[in-house]
């Protein structure tokens, strides 16, 4: 994927994603969203894709596929395949914690645990990381729960 492919496929997403977005002020306000499922996978795929491309490319890193799956209690992993799975959810958060966790799972793929050299790694890509994963321990458990409208 070239680097206007990428800006291409984000260009194609903000708008949905933005208004998403604004329909969680002020506090993620979940249960009035009505977004379908289907809706916000798509969503995440492109999203996900595009900014993994991008971050994969940057780091010297190949995985092998994608995955946008419902799990219950996680946001993403890393298969020693090469696979990459990711939370639909994870659409509804804001970009930097998306962001966030497709670079954690990158990163996985160079050090598959969370020794102090993967959080050294991490760190060198996404000095904020700290910020990104308190998001996630405190709005994390509501949008876990979120059920997506038919
Ligand atoms: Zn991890």
């Amino acid at each position: 994927m070239s680097r206007a492919e990428v800006e291409g496929a984000l260009a194609e997403t903000r708008p949905w994603l933005e208004e998403q977005r604004r329909k969680q002020v002020p506090r993620l306000g979940l249960e009035r969203l009505g977004v379908s499922e289907s809706e916000a996978r798509l969503g995440a795929r492109e999203l996900i894709s595009a900014l993994a491309e991008e971050e994969a490319a940057r780091l010297g890193l190949g995985y092998r596929r994608i995955r946008i799956g419902d799990q219950r209690t996680l946001w993403g992993s890393c298969s020693s395949a090469g696979t990459l799975s990711f939370n639909w959810r994870l659409v509804l958060a804001p970009l930097e914690v998306l962001d966030y966790v497709v670079v954690h799972e990158l990163c996985h793929l160079r050090v598959p645990n969370h020794s102090k050299s993967f959080w050294t790694l991490v760190e060198a890509s996404r000095p904020g990381w700290r910020k990104q994963r308190e998001w996630l321990r405190d709005r994390g458990p509501e949008l876990l729960a979120f059920r997506a409208a038919e």
